[in-house]
């Protein structure tokens, strides 16, 4: 879906209830799950809405939780995401070489599939559809918040489209502007940050044998890889390489990625035959102390930007939007403001532990699975093992990938908002 513009008519000073900086993901799933709340919504996004031009809608393999289909099914979108989507039926975890390893099974969980893997492009045509489809919305784009004033009763936002700067007014801004944050900067909200050394290089490639919709996560010397069932036979690769190797990785012909790759992931699904166009992204962790300031709620990777190894962003990104959704839901018919000092305080109470806790376990994940001491090693093996012989440690791992440990929002337990 492409347009060359999707703004709607505005007019300067306009009061609305809610506007939400950035139309990726996050910020899209936000306006649909609102979209027919009655409320007054805007949301402004730098680039035409349209997968093609937006660069978060991009070739990465993105693996939906049970948890985020749960909540995209009550936002009536599940339907249209499922048709391109690959279900994973089993998560495959080991050490490469070594003996460690232990299985998640769908079955074992009373679930058809573990998540769903989509390409965020498929993903963005479908979500772009539905917010360009909700007539309640103003979607303003290709436009850029460049400025913005909470004085208390109300936040003032400058937007700036096609030369002009309009002056729109709301009583909560929503920064869902991605790890860069221009809205976190300006608050000067402290961070926790790192960057990893390392960057994800990904793609697709078919291998000769089925993946049997089989999730590989192997842990390597050099760092994990990750192998995640698709449509036609393929797999989405996330290969997590030094970044002193990137530019050499990223420079290899098909036939010399392919090699390179075989060597790394081993011969479970026997050669690889075809490959697509490679992408690297350099890793960071970033986790915001504060995700709410005044009138402005911080969610998406614009609070916490994840090593994407246990594929968790976006998962626990759209877990903020069903709690945002309800606590502004309860707020609007308790007393119409949505945002008041109360109702920002019960999202942040909410999700302070949750973000905490993922951001934490996928760092310890992608240091301890990067470390190639051999005693770490031998830990890392020991505790896969373990979890293959504990079916209740399984069962509170299979929990934590599915996104459904922790208290549930409506949306996230299949419930439609009131
Ligand atoms: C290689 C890789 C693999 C991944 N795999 C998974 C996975 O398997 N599962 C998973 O759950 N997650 C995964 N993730 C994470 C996931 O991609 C992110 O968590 C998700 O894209 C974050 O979405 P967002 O909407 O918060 O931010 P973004 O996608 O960054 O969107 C921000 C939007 O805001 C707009 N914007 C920014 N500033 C302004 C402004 N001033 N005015 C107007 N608009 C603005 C931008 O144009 C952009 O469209 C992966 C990430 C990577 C890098």
């Amino acid at each position: 879906m492409c347009a060359d513009t999707a703004t709607r008519e505005v007019r300067e000073g306009e009061l609305y209830d809610l506007i939400i900086v950035g139309g990726g993901m996050v910020g899209a799933s936000l306006a649909i799950a609102l979209g027919d709340s009655g409320l007054r919504i805007a949301i402004v996004e730098a680039h035409v809405p349209g997968v093609e031009t937006q660069p978060t809608y991009d070739d990465r393999g993105i693996a939906l939780a049970y948890g985020t289909q749960r909540i995209f099914s009550a936002l009536n979108v599940w339907a249209e995401i499922a048709a391109i989507a690959e279900p994973i039926r089993e998560i495959h975890v080991s050490d490469r070489g070594h003996f460690g390893a232990t299985r998640l099974r769908a079955d074992e969980e009373g679930v058809p599939a573990l998540g769903q893997v989509v390409t965020a492009r498929a993903l963005g045509q479908v979500l772009v559809r539905h917010v360009l489809d909700a007539a309640a919305l103003d979607v303003i784009a290709p436009a850029r918040v460049m400025d913005f004033h909470d004085d208390g009763g109300e936040v003032q936002v400058e937007i700036e489209r096609g030369g002009v700067v309009d002056s729109l007014r709301c009583r909560l801004l929503v920064a869902a502007d991605g790890g860069e944050s221009a809205i976190r900067t300006q608050l000067d909200v402290p961070v926790v940050q790192w960057q990893y050394g390392q960057s994800a290089v990904v793609t697709n490639i078919t291998p000769t044998q089925p993946h049997r919709n089989v999730a590989y996560e192997r842990f390597t010397d050099t760092g994990p890889v990750a192998l995640l069932p698709m449509s036609e036979g393929r797999c989405a690769v996330v290969w997590t390489v030094r970044d002193a190797q990137v530019d050499a990785v990223l420079a290899l012909d098909d036939d010399a990625f392919i090699d390179a790759f075989q060597q790394r992931f081993g011969y479970r699904l026997g050669r690889f035959v075809r490959v697509g166009r490679r992408t690297a992204y350099p890793l960071t962790l970033l986790r915001a102390r504060e995700s709410v300031r005044g009138r402005v709620a911080i969610i998406g990777n614009a609070a916490h930007t994840l090593h994407p190894i246990a594929g968790q962003g976006f998962n626990l990104g759209i877990r903020d939007v069903a709690a945002l959704a309800e606590v502004i839901g309860k707020g609007h018919a308790a007393h119409g403001d949505v945002g008041a000092p109360d109702v920002l305080a019960r999202y942040e109470q909410w999700r302070r532990g949750e973000q905490r806790n993922v951001a934490l376990v996928t760092d310890g994940l992608a240091r301890v699975f990067s470390n190639p001491l051999g005693a770490v090693r031998l830990g890392r093996n020991i505790g896969l093992l373990a979890m293959d012989l504990l079916p209740a440690a399984r069962h509170a791992l299979a929990r934590g990938a599915m996104g459904l440990a922790g208290r549930q929002p409506r949306l996230a337990r299949g419930v439609p908002l009131d």
